[in-house]
């Protein structure tokens, strides 16, 4: 049944990458990568259960009423409800323009396009945060699997997972969907 619901593509760097090929798919890696990153990340997380975002630690707070007028539906579901968007959609994947990745729904600063690189996983992945303050890494044990989720600190939303097979200098690789972004342009002084 296993086969029957996922398919096997390979990574930029020839590591399994399993995909569902149901309309969610699953921004995860291969078992051995899995169980590394587990090691070693799970150092510095809180575990939390399944559901919508629970920002009961977060910074600033807003209401759902606003954010269903302000966020597209998919920015909405991927930030409050843990959505994952489907790979190889969102508008940021192959963005390669100078620039900060901000989270969308409270601004905070969060990903540098210097850090970005091309996982072939079909999210826009990032081998390091801005600034590790701003994020918060959290127990994922929805969907039958054990990941590290990421949030912005500031205001609690999803934005994605990380996990140890990115590329150096950090060995980390941010999974992370382009709805929980927004990208502001700018000059490579500004970075
Ligand atoms: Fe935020």
């Amino acid at each position: 049944m296993f086969a029957k619901v996922f398919r096997a593509s390979f990574s930029w760097s020839s590591r399994l990458i399993i995909r569902s090929v149901s309309p969610t798919r699953y921004c995860i890696s291969s078992n051995r990568s899995f169980f590394v990153s587990m090691g070693s990340a799970m150092s510095n997380t809180t575990s939390t259960s399944t559901g919508t975002t629970a920002p009961s630690s977060a910074e600033v707070k807003f209401s759902e009423e606003e954010l269903r007028k302000r966020l597209t539906p998919m920015q909405y579901h991927v930030t409050q409800e843990k959505g994952t968007e489907r790979a190889f959609t969102g508008e940021l994947t192959y963005n390669k323009n100078t620039g900060i990745y901000s989270c969308v729904v409270c601004g905070e600063n969060l990903f540098k396009s210097d850090h970005k690189f091309d996982s072939g996983s079909g999210w826009p992945s990032f081998y390091e945060v801005m600034n590790s303050e701003a994020v918060q890494k959290h127990t994922d044990t929805s969907h039958g699997m054990k990941r590290v989720e990421v949030t912005c600190k500031k205001c609690g939303s999803h934005l994605g997972h990380v996990f140890d097979d990115g590329p150096n200098p950090t060995g980390q690789r941010y999974c992370i969907n382009s709805a929980s972004l927004k990208f502001d342009e700018k000059k490579k002084s500004e970075l």
